[in-house]
């Protein structure tokens, strides 16, 4: 479910990144914007801001603004993980 966001149109980003204003929509904790402000790659590779799909892609989920939020991406790899272990209910 992880999408690297230069795959996306970057205005997307930003309209997502300013309504949970730089949070993750999954912990509620802040993100970090760029690389640059982190002190390390592994940091960044654990913490940087991902699209999260609300309805997984396989559950049916569109590939649309409505249907993702910004997460961690370790959050969204958690998230994926709790999803895969249960019956596939989807939390939000
Ligand atoms: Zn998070």
């Amino acid at each position: 479910m992880t999408q690297p966001i230069a795959a996306y149109e970057s205005g997307l980003f930003l309209s997502l990144w300013e309504s949970q204003q730089g949070c993750c929509a999954l912990c509620g904790e802040s993100m970090p914007r760029s690389r640059f402000e982190v002190a390390h790659a592994t940091i960044w590779k654990r913490e940087r801001p991902t699209f999260d799909h609300i309805v997984p892609r396989a559950a049916g989920g569109p590939d649309r603004a409505e249907n993702l939020q910004l997460a961690h991406a370790r959050c969204n790899k958690r998230k994926g993980k709790d999803q895969a272990a249960s019956d596939g209910r989807v939390r939000t």
